[in-house]
């Protein structure tokens, strides 16, 4: 599994023109297309379920050396949840910068347990993720100085500072416009930036690899 942009026909172009390194450590092989993954759907409207809906079917990749298959999955989405990251990252957003959780469900119409949810998961992020994000601005930063996170007011708020330092470094490294923080985490983290359980299973040392294969033009 790896993390592409999430424009389909860049994806594509990238695919066919052997753009895609297999991600499996030591192989270093091309990727070749290999059919699709099972469509999915996500809720993407800021203002509620239903206004805007994005539906997707995330392809498939085979590796042409190990014959290894994966999943590119689009950093639109966190893994197991119906709202698209954007949503998501902006209610994690809100609160961060001081917003009660009451008043986030209501100005995004999710309920409020749907919004709970995003938090208590961003929290278990948050304890182990600006250290890695850090790192990862570190080695991929043309000037590590410039890339230190800005202050952040709580444990959640640690965790949008870092990805934005994250964010601002892929930015400067590729010379394109910063992506999203959300994004960027969804990428580092193959879509589960989010998912408790995957923070529990220490699979985040997956994320010392050098990240060129998920950055660089047309990451957003
Ligand atoms: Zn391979």
């Amino acid at each position: 599994m790896l993390t592409v942009c999430a424009n389909g026909v860049v994806v594509e172009a990238r695919l066919a023109a052997g753009g895609y390194l297999c991600p499996d450590s030591g192989c270093g092989g091309v990727l070749g297309p290999w059919g699709w993954a099972r469509r999915r759907v996500v809720e993407d409207g800021l203002g509620g379920r239903g206004e805007r809906r994005v539906g997707f079917a995330p392809r498939r990749a085979r590796c042409r050396s190990c014959g290894v298959t994966h999943v590119l999955l689009p950093v639109l989405f966190f893994s197991r949840r119906a709202d698209s990251a954007r949503v998501v990252g902006r209610a994690v957003e809100l609160v961060a910068g001081g917003l009660g959780r009451r008043v986030v469900a209501g100005l995004l119409g999710r309920p409020l347990g749907t919004v709970r949810g995003w938090l208590r998961s961003a929290g278990v992020a948050a304890r182990a993720g600006p250290e890695v994000f850090g790192a990862m601005a570190a080695e991929v930063a043309p000037d590590a100085a410039r890339v230190a996170p800005g202050p952040a007011g709580s444990l959640v708020g640690g965790l949008v500072a870092s990805l934005s330092a994250l964010a601002a470094a892929v930015g400067a490294r590729w010379g394109v416009a910063a992506p999203g923080w959300e994004a960027v985490g969804a990428a580092a983290c193959r879509c589960r930036l989010l998912q408790a359980s995957w923070w529990a299973s220490k699979a985040q040392h997956e994320l010392a690899l050098p990240p060129p294969w998920w950055a660089g033009p047309g990451l957003v």
